[in-house]
């Protein structure tokens, strides 16, 4: 039980495993991962992962193994770790080379799957809500280092949640250079806006397309609920009756400080609560549904 980790096959236990100081995720952040998490006891949204896994790698010209392949060793690094429910980590970097920055003089990948026990955010905080900060740092431009590439180089996000961490507050919501609002350092954000309407940024803006997203946009629909994918700033954190975030570990979370101030009264809004209950209800019937093998079957993001 607890955590075990499989590189290129080879399954060892934490403090055994190693990789070499010349891969090229470790001296440049030149991989692309994904993080998985299961409910019941099985893989959630496999087949939306590791579709962003591979566009990830295609956008960084970096050739990965065979999904069916990664996915029959991330099964047997879960059975060797053997917990209740699973934290699984892919990273697939573009190996070891000599010390350039030319990424065609690397030539074997390097896959990591990093398998723990998955451990639920505190009640406390679905309970009460999250702070965030709008930092000074600005997110990523989609022309320089694309957000929706989900590689390794994590340093964007690092200096914002440094900024909001030393302040004291939980998470940090960025915005582009033109100061819209992107995303948090690991989710996405939606809000409710003065008029109830439940509104994310448009995927132009330059964020990761989560795939909490997506499915939270398909129930919006289902539950016939208004939502829009559009602009939004920060005069709209202040008018908004609720801001929620969206991630494969926290779900859908609360957020009810934002740089200081109040979110409506400070306490959890019902339409976050609504759909965090939908959401997690939804994930158990695919769960459910995908065992049986016949949901998700390249849906392509349809909730039915
Ligand atoms: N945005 C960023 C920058 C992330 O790192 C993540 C987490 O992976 C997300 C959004 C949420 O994506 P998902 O719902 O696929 O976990």
């Amino acid at each position: 039980m607890g955590m075990k980790i499989n590189i290129n096959k080879h399954i060892y236990d934490p403090e055994d495993a190693a990789v070499p100081v010349l891969d090229r995720g470790f001296l440049y952040g030149d991989s692309v991962y994904e993080v998985l998490r299961t409910y019941k006891g099985r893989l959630f949204a496999v087949k939306r992962h590791i579709n962003r896994l591979c566009n990830s790698a295609a956008r960084i010209a970096l050739k990965i193994p065979d999904p069916s392949e990664i996915l029959d060793q991330v099964k047997i690094t879960m059975a060797a770790a053997g917990n209740e429910e699973s934290y699984v980590r892919i990273i697939v970097t573009r190996g070891t080379g000599p010390i350039t920055l030319d990424p065609f003089t690397a030539e074997n990948p390097l896959t990591v799957i990093l398998v723990k026990r998955f451990v639920e955010f505190e009640k406390k905080q679905y309970e009460e809500g999250i702070s965030l900060l709008v930092p000074n740092v600005r997110r990523n431009s989609r022309y320089a280092l694309d957000p929706a590439i989900k590689s390794g180089n994590y340093l964007n996000s690092i200096l914002a949640l440094e900024e909001a961490k030393s302040m004291g507050y939980d998470d940090a919501l960025m915005l582009d250079i033109n100061g819209r609002i992107t995303e948090a350092t690991t989710s996405n954000v939606f809000i409710v806006d003065e008029n109830g309407v439940l509104c994310t940024p448009k995927l132009q803006t330059g964020i990761l397309e989560g795939v909490t997203r997506g499915f939270i946009l398909d129930l919006a629909e289902r539950l016939g609920l208004d939502c829009l994918e559009k602009d939004l700033f920060p005069e709209d954190l202040e008018k908004a009756r609720e801001v929620m975030l969206t991630s494969t570990l926290r779900e859908v979370m609360s957020v009810t400080r934002i740089d200081g101030r109040k979110i409506a009264d400070g306490r959890p809004g019902p339409v976050s609560k609504l759909i965090r209950e939908k959401f997690r209800q939804f994930a158990m019937e695919l769960i459910e549904k995908e065992s049986q093998d016949k949901a998700d079957n390249d849906h392509h993001g349809k909730v039915d």
